[in-house]
Protein backbone atom coordinates (compact mmCIF):
# COMPACT_ATOMS: atom_id res chain seq x y z
CA UNK A 1 0.00 0.00 0.00
CA UNK A 2 1.12 3.50 -0.82
CA UNK A 3 1.41 6.21 1.84
CA UNK A 4 -1.34 7.89 -0.27
CA UNK A 5 -3.68 5.46 -0.17
CA UNK A 6 -2.65 4.53 3.12
CA UNK A 7 -3.45 8.32 4.53
CA UNK A 8 -6.69 8.33 2.27
CA UNK A 9 -7.66 5.38 3.99
CA UNK A 10 -7.20 7.14 7.62
CA UNK A 11 -9.19 10.04 6.18
CA UNK A 12 -12.05 8.14 5.07
CA UNK A 13 -12.44 6.90 9.04
CA UNK A 14 -11.83 9.86 10.61
CA UNK A 15 -14.45 10.92 13.36
CA UNK A 16 -16.99 13.57 11.65
CA UNK A 17 -15.38 16.55 13.62
CA UNK A 18 -11.37 15.66 13.15
CA UNK A 19 -10.17 18.22 9.94
CA UNK A 20 -6.96 16.79 9.19
CA UNK A 21 -4.81 16.78 5.75
CA UNK A 22 -2.44 14.95 4.18
CA UNK A 23 0.85 15.62 4.17
CA UNK A 24 3.62 14.32 1.83
CA UNK A 25 5.80 12.32 2.91
CA UNK A 26 9.35 14.27 3.93
CA UNK A 27 12.79 13.45 2.86
CA UNK A 28 14.27 13.86 6.13
CA UNK A 29 13.71 11.18 8.56
CA UNK A 30 12.22 12.24 11.89
CA UNK A 31 11.35 8.89 13.32
CA UNK A 32 14.55 7.03 15.11
CA UNK A 33 12.82 3.62 14.51
CA UNK A 34 14.64 1.87 11.73
CA UNK A 35 12.12 -0.11 9.54
CA UNK A 36 8.96 1.83 10.50
CA UNK A 37 6.89 4.28 8.07
CA UNK A 38 5.46 7.07 9.18
CA UNK A 39 2.56 9.36 7.87
CA UNK A 40 1.93 12.70 7.93
CA UNK A 41 -0.97 14.94 8.23
CA UNK A 42 -1.64 18.36 9.55
CA UNK A 43 -4.35 20.18 11.49
CA UNK A 44 -4.81 23.97 12.12
CA UNK A 45 -6.72 26.12 14.24
CA UNK A 46 -8.35 29.35 13.07
CA UNK A 47 -5.38 31.19 14.52
CA UNK A 48 -3.45 30.09 11.33
CA UNK A 49 -1.36 27.74 13.44
CA UNK A 50 -1.15 24.17 11.84
CA UNK A 51 0.16 21.04 13.65
CA UNK A 52 2.16 18.31 12.62
CA UNK A 53 0.55 15.01 13.06
CA UNK A 54 2.02 11.54 12.22
CA UNK A 55 1.47 7.81 13.18
CA UNK A 56 4.13 5.32 12.44
CA UNK A 57 3.32 1.54 11.19
CA UNK A 58 6.20 -1.77 11.08
CA UNK A 59 7.26 -1.19 7.56
CA UNK A 60 7.00 -5.44 7.14
CA UNK A 61 2.82 -4.91 7.61
CA UNK A 62 0.79 -6.29 4.84
CA UNK A 63 -2.24 -4.32 3.26
CA UNK A 64 -4.43 -6.85 5.60
CA UNK A 65 -2.18 -5.93 8.73
CA UNK A 66 -2.62 -2.14 8.30
CA UNK A 67 -6.73 -2.48 7.61
CA UNK A 68 -6.34 -4.76 11.10
CA UNK A 69 -4.52 -1.70 12.62
CA UNK A 70 -6.74 0.58 11.22
CA UNK A 71 -8.62 1.95 14.36
CA UNK A 72 -5.70 2.21 16.47
CA UNK A 73 -3.99 4.30 14.14
CA UNK A 74 -7.43 6.13 13.86
CA UNK A 75 -7.25 6.45 17.45
CA UNK A 76 -3.85 7.85 17.96
CA UNK A 77 -4.81 10.82 15.08
CA UNK A 78 -7.66 12.17 16.46
CA UNK A 79 -6.22 11.82 20.22
CA UNK A 80 -3.29 14.04 18.09
CA UNK A 81 -5.57 16.36 17.32
CA UNK A 82 -7.63 17.00 20.14
CA UNK A 83 -5.03 17.97 22.01
CA UNK A 84 -3.91 20.45 19.26
CA UNK A 85 -7.40 21.61 19.64
CA UNK A 86 -7.74 21.96 23.01
CA UNK A 87 -4.63 24.17 23.46
CA UNK A 88 -5.50 28.04 23.52
CA UNK A 89 -4.37 30.30 20.93
CA UNK A 90 -1.54 31.85 22.89
CA UNK A 91 -0.29 27.47 23.38
CA UNK A 92 -0.64 27.94 19.50
CA UNK A 93 1.28 30.59 18.96
CA UNK A 94 4.37 29.74 20.81
CA UNK A 95 4.40 26.72 19.34
CA UNK A 96 4.59 28.89 16.25
CA UNK A 97 7.36 30.74 17.16
CA UNK A 98 9.39 27.14 18.27
CA UNK A 99 8.89 27.79 21.51
CA UNK A 100 7.16 24.82 23.53
CA UNK A 101 7.77 26.48 26.99
CA UNK A 102 8.36 29.79 28.89
CA UNK A 103 10.28 29.09 31.07
CA UNK A 104 13.00 31.45 30.74
CA UNK A 105 13.31 34.46 32.37
ZN1 LIG B 1 -5.13 28.55 17.72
Amino acid sequence: MEDKELQNLILENLGGTVKLRPLAGFEMDFSANAGFRKVFFASSCDCGVAALLSVEIDESKTDSDIGNALPSLVERLERQEKAFRNMDCSMHEMMNRGRVTDTDS
